[in-house]
């Protein structure tokens, strides 16, 4: 927020609106769930679609909407402030791929009965989405896909193959890119389809992770046919809304206050480990990577606060989406890192040799895996290098 908001009495509005957010924070949320995230532990679908049930009864269900379609029509400040208290409270993140991703795709691009149709489910957690851009030779070029879709009738009928596609095993609707035609330029000719995951046709098969975790899969489709109704924008200009999307996702609020979490469990990993050992370890190099880290932190809530209000002032944001991204997914890497070294080797060992869950520390050592795919998840940290490059250089 600029200092000129701030002498416009802003500032007391938006504490009492935080204030209004920790109470509701602390009481609605309930107290198993805020264990499950304040231990740093894996956010299952039960977790996120009940907090998403009580948000959604309070009528914030949707804080980045409109309040034309349920959406609670705060602006980006108070979206902002929104994610922090959750954060700091121990409640879960918003299941993103539905109200983060193609929810806004569907109130920007969706026609009245797209939007009819499919905005109610999302608020209230009916639908389960997942996101099918991937493909096996396709990702960082994501425009170079080619699952295909060819009109028959009234229906696309789908072809192909989709990889790394996040909650693919739990979803009930996957929003695909797919190739409805052969262009010259490879981002045209691209449509966004809006699929039923139990239509004739699809095949999930699950890809094992390091973590031990279930997160990924391949999506097969085997002439899989959808209503052409289901194609989302105009037919051929999918790659216009598949920016979209790609642009929100590189600026959520959610990864910034997220990353302060984090920082705060790895601290108490710490500091538990210190007093486990009692003086037989030295953790003074522990605790100096922890305020390094701790300054990043501080760091990207800066540039964050600087892209909101930007955001908010209607401004280009030119690198900051991809310096953020770049920052957390470094930041998140080297806090679970500090965790790893905190519970020490022999989780590491006995999670390895497949004693399981149940290992002392294993939830550090799975997050220690889990987030080596931050810099490659949503855009590889190279790409982004080059993304600021290209900016700042004009290379
Ligand atoms: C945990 C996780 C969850 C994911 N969830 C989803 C999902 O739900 N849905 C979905 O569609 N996808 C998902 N993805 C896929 C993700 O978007 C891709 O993995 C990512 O875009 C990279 O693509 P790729 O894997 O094909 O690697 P590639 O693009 O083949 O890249 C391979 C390597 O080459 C480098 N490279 C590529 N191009 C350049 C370049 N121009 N300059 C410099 N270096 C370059 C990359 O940085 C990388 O190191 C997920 C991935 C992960 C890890």
């Amino acid at each position: 927020m600029s200092n000129n908001d701030i002498a416009g009495g802003e500032a007391d509005a938006y504490a009492a609106f935080r204030s209004e957010l920790e109470d509701f924070a602390r009481t609605a949320c309930p107290p198993e769930i805020r264990a499950v995230v304040a231990a740093g532990q894996k956010v299952t679908k039960r977790e996120y679609l009940a907090w998403q049930k009580i948000l959604h009864e309070k009528g914030w269900g949707a804080p980045s909407w409109p309040r034309e379609y349920g959406g609670t029509g705060w602006d980006i400040q108070q979206r902002l402030i929104f994610e922090e208290v959750m954060a700091e409270a121990d409640c879960p993140p918003l299941y993103h791929h539905g109200l983060g991703h193609i929810g806004p795709v569907i109130i920007r691009f969706g026609t009245p009965e797209q939007k009819a149709r499919f905005l109610p489910r999302i608020l209230d957690g009916s639908d389960w989405w997942c996101q099918g851009y991937s493909e096996p030779g396709s990702g960082s070029d994501l425009a170079s896909l080619s699952t295909s879709a060819r009109l028959d009738g009234t229906d696309y009928v789908i072809n192909g193959q989709k990889i790394w596609t996040s909650h693919a095993h739990e979803a009930n609707m996957i929003y695909v890119l797919v190739r409805t035609s052969k262009e010259a330029k490879k981002q045209d000719g691209i449509s966004l389809i809006l699929v039923p995951m139990d239509s004739q046709g699809i095949t999930v098969r699950p890809i094992r992770t390091i973590d031990g975790w279930h997160h990924l899969n391949e999506v097969f489709f085997d002439e899989v046919r959808v209503p052409a109704t289901h194609v989302l924008g105009e037919v051929g200009k999918g790659w216009t809304c598949a920016k979209y999307l790609l642009e929100r996702e590189r600026l959520p609020p959610a990864n910034v206050a997220r990353l302060e979490l984090v920082r705060r469990q790895v601290t108490r990993v710490v500091e538990e480990a210190a007093k486990a050992a009692a003086g037989r370890r030295d953790f003074s190099s522990l605790r100096y990577r922890l305020l390094l880290a701790e300054a990043d932190v501080k760091g990207a809530r800066v540039i964050l606060a600087n892209a909101t209000d930007d955001l908010k002032h209607q401004r280009p944001l030119g690198v900051q989406p991809s310096v953020i991204k770049l920052l957390c997914s470094d930041v998140a890497q080297r806090l679970t890192s500090i965790a790893l070294d905190a519970v020490g080797p022999e989780a590491a060992h006995r999670f390895l040799a497949d004693d399981g869950e149940g290992v002392p520390g294993a939830t550090w050592v799975q997050n220690y895996m889990f987030t080596r795919a931050r810099t490659i998840a949503g855009g590889t940290s190279e790409v982004q290098r080059n993304v600021v490059a290209n900016e700042l250089l004009g290379a």
